[in-house]
């Protein structure tokens, strides 16, 4: 068996065999899984410096340089490496925050991060993707797409499966609910329930939902269907919420609403909440950090303590850092373009086992074994659940957490 870490689902069930460096068979894997195991064996990337190939050691010696000269380092990404390398990353930026302002931030940092970091310090009610198969009635996709970014996520746990109290399924027992911008496979499988907002209405829908709830006309063109949402929200049993970046790029820093509904909601039965992170392990580095820490997705150690706010995120630090290490994501293709055409400009150290836009615009290459199929560990399931993982095929290639281990020896 072959764990698939195509999504932050990390699907365990894979069944897969490779031949001459391409997939022959697999078994289980959705179609996002499929394309990402295909996908591993192409464009792998070299060591190399200014373009020129080099040797792995001199590549590292390299990276180690620029970091220890640098003066505000950003290490970014980590949402696609083991726990391993990530716990190996972050002392890597206490190590380089002695002297300097290091910045370590996830791909989370600008979006999920933000609801995580309730999640996490218990401010706001989670559960497990496997609580969800056995006890969910209602299920709301707010702001998501799991039929896109998770494929497997409503057959293996919030629609299609029979659960422990919920063996008349989707046929019978369950209900979904998604809100969106726009109609998105997921809300086309909601049908009746789907309620497409304008960009930014979240906050006017949310008002809706706890006026209609406490038995007033909801402020909306159609109050039929507010009464009719009410009415299967005060039928649930019990309710997960997956909200998506869609919810809380509209949100931002407005959480309060939301907690208030959430609050709402469960006087009246249990709602939990799962944060729809994309990456395969990005929540293992929102752990990891915030018990480190106490912040999920983006803090700066300098002189041996960590600070966190709006000037120490992601996009406030690539303005002013002077080194980046890129790891585990490709923040030129992912990040606001500001943000990335700023990076651009610094000198960037990319790990990474495929070429990329960023290790394009490298310095430094350093190509890493792959998660899952040459390098083994330990990730986190976007629901919390802890899922460790052997390599399925044998490899020359260091892995991430080596690679940063020589590279914190070499600062
Ligand atoms: S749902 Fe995600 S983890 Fe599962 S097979 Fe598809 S891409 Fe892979």
């Amino acid at each position: 068996m072959a764990i698939c870490t195509g999504c932050s689902l990390l699907c365990e069930d894979i069944v897969a065999s490779f031949e001459n460096g391409s997939l022959k068979h697999a078994k289980n894997l959705c179609r996002k899984g499929h394309g990402h195991f295909q996908a591993a064996f192409t464009e792998r990337t070299r060591p190399m410096i200014d373009g020129e190939q080099v040797t792995i050691d001199k590549a590292v010696e390299r990276a180690a340089e620029i970091l220890k000269s640098a003066k505000s380092p950003l290490l970014y990404g980590w949402s696609n490496c083991t726990e391993e390398a990530q716990s190996e990353g972050i002392a890597l930026a206490e190590k380089l925050g002695a002297t300097a302002e290091a910045t370590i931030a996830c791909t989370t940092s600008f979006c999920e991060g933000i609801l995580m970091e309730r999640v996490l310090s218990g401010k706001i009610e989670t559960c497990t993707l496997d609580d969800v198969r056995n006890y969910a009635d209602t299920s709301i996709f707010w702001g998501s797409d799991p039929s896109s970014s998770h494929p497997r996520h409503l057959s293996r746990f919030s629609y299609y499966p029979r659960g422990e109290k919920r063996q008349r399924s989707y046929e019978e027992e369950r209900t979904c609910i998604a809100v969106d911008v726009r109609r998105s496979p997921t809300a086309q499988l909601c049908s009746n329930y789907y309620f497409r907002l304008p960009p930014g209405g979240d906050l006017p829908f949310m008002e809706a939902i706890l006026a209609v709830l406490d038995g007033k006309i909801p402020k909306v063109a159609d109050k039929k269907k507010m009464i009719e949402l009410a009415t299967v929200l005060k039928k649930t049993e019990w309710g997960a919420i997956f909200p998506g970046p869609g919810l809380i790029y509209s949100l931002q820093d407005k959480m309060e609403l939301f907690e208030q509904l959430l609050a709402r909601l469960n006087e009246i039965t249990p709602f939990k909440v799962v944060p729809m992170v994309a990456d395969c392990n990005a929540r293992g580095f929102n752990e990891l950090l915030f018990e480190k820490t106490g912040h999920a997705s983006s803090v700066s150690f300098n002189g041996g303590s960590a600070a966190y706010g709006p000037e120490h995120s992601v996009l406030a630090a690539a303005k002013k850092c002077d080194a980046v290490l890129a790891i585990g994501s490709d923040p030129l293709s992912e990040l606001p373009i500001g943000t990335a055409r700023a990076l651009a400009h610094q000198p960037i150290i990319a790990i990474d086992p495929r070429r990329s836009l960023t290790t394009d615009a490298a310095k430094v290459v350093i190509p890493s074994a792959l998660i899952g199929l040459e390098a083994g560990g330990t990730a986190v399931r976007m629901d919390g659940v802890k899922i460790k993982f052997e390599p399925v095929m044998n490899s020359e290639l260091l892995t991430d957490e080596q690679i940063l281990a020589r590279i914190m020896e070499a600062v």
